[in-house]
């Protein structure tokens, strides 16, 4: 059998890999290099964890994402995962008991931390208006960009034939092909996984899949906060106006924030050249997160795309006789890429049925 995939993020890659692995010769075209710089997966780090609170299909399967990373490591000889806890710091009432009771279910310890231990373990932040906080272990760091470049070293040493810098023009989900660069590929089966790209290849995607362009901030604490931030935990602080998280310089990375609220605003083949616009909230999230904002040094305002869908959900979805999207939206494909690219895999080669994989991997469904 041979496939064709469109994308060389996290879910083209690990599809790739998922099918190797299951005998299938498979071919990986992408506009950029592999992997791309300018990908959605290709960043410092993502984040990792078991409580999902009001999406707990996806909360049911991270057991199983976990699992699917160790397998992984295994594969790439090397884990380029950091576990670390998480604390949420909240700045407005809010109800942990969902959060809470997900991560009892799957024996995640968890707490609540008074905003007097907050002020203490975490001096970096504004101790102001504080209402409460939410330890969660079963969380970490995933070194993104380190990820990718080894897969795309794996795939390409276990005979997947790559197609860098290559820009697919038109799919034809009927018959499994593609063309690109006015060449038609043929194969039994095409793959989209074109990020947040995809509704400019397939707009029947467009509305529905949204990209939303996001500012990442990289910065240097100041010298007598950095070993207080080199112990911390990843943090999300939400409050009126914001939810932004926060990722500690830990493992050789920066120590970075972004803010969850979606722009839902641009499109995959924007520049990546960060504006005063995409500047101005993610700056104003830090200085009314961080105490002494100022004395931080600003290292590079990262733009990235998510792309966003009304449920936050994954869609992975059949397209004409032989071809199928895979489009790891929002702000969990990658946690979540390798474990729904490997049950497409078994999709495609007929060891699963293909009629309920979108409601699983959109989160709809328990775990199977
Ligand atoms: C700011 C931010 C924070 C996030 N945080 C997290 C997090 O903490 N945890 C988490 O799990 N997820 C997180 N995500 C989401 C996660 O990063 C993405 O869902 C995931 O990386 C998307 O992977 P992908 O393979 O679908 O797309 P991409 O990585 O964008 O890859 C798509 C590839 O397709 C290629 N392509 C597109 N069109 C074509 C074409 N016509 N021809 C050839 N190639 C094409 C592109 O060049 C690109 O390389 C975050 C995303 C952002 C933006």
């Amino acid at each position: 059998m041979r496939v064709s995939i469109v994308g060389a993020g996290i879910a083209g890659l690990s599809l790739a890999w998922a099918l190797r692995k299951r005998g299938v010769e498979v071919s990986l075209f992408d506009a950029g290099r592999i992997p791309n710089p300018v990908s959605s997966s290709f960043d410092e780090h993502r984040i990792t964890r078991h409580s999902y609170g009001r999406l707990p299909g996806y909360g049911a399967l991270m057991p199983q994402a976990f699992a699917t990373y160790d397998q992984l490591w295994t594969d790439i000889g090397a884990s380029h995962y950091l576990p670390t806890n998480m604390v949420f710091v909240s700045r407005e009432e809010t109800d942990w008991s969902a959060s809470a009771a997900e991560l009892d279910r799957v024996n995640v310890p968890h707490r609540l931390v008074s905003p007097a231990e907050v002020a203490l373990r975490l001096p970096m932040l504004h101790a102001d208006g504080v209402t409460a906080a939410f330890e969660a272990g079963g969380a970490g760091m995933l070194f993104a960009s380190r990820i990718v470049s080894d897969l795309a070293r794996w795939v390409a040493e276990h005979g997947v034939s790559l197609h860098p810098h290559t820009r697919v023009e038109d799919i034809d989900a009927t018959k499994g092909s593609l063309t690109a660069a006015g060449t038609r590929h043929d194969a039994d089966l095409v793959v989209v996984a074109a990020g947040a790209w995809l509704p400019e290849l397939l707009s029947e995607t467009a509305g529905r899949m949204v990209p939303s362009r996001q500012l990442l901030l990289y910065l240097e604490p100041p010298a007598d906060l950095a070993k207080a931030w080199s112990e911390a935990p990843i943090l999300v602080d939400s409050g009126s106006g914001h939810g932004a998280y926060i990722l500690p310089p830990r493992g050789g990375t920066r120590l970075k924030i972004g803010d969850h609220i979606f722009t839902s605003r641009g499109k995959g083949s924007d520049d990546r050249i960060a504006t005063a616009a995409d500047i101005a909230p993610v700056m104003a999230s830090a200085a009314s997160i961080f105490a002494r904002f100022e004395d931080y040094k600003v290292l590079e305002h990262k733009v990235c795309y998510y792309t966003v869908t009304d449920d936050e959900g994954l869609v992975v979805e059949p397209i004409g006789r032989a071809g199928w999207v895979l489009s790891a939206c929002s702000g969990h494909g990658f946690k979540l890429g390798p474990l729904i690219a490997s049950g497409l895999a078994e999709v495609i080669t007929g060891a699963r049925p293909a009629s309920s994989f979108p409601d699983w991997a959109a989160g709809r469904k328990p775990a199977e």
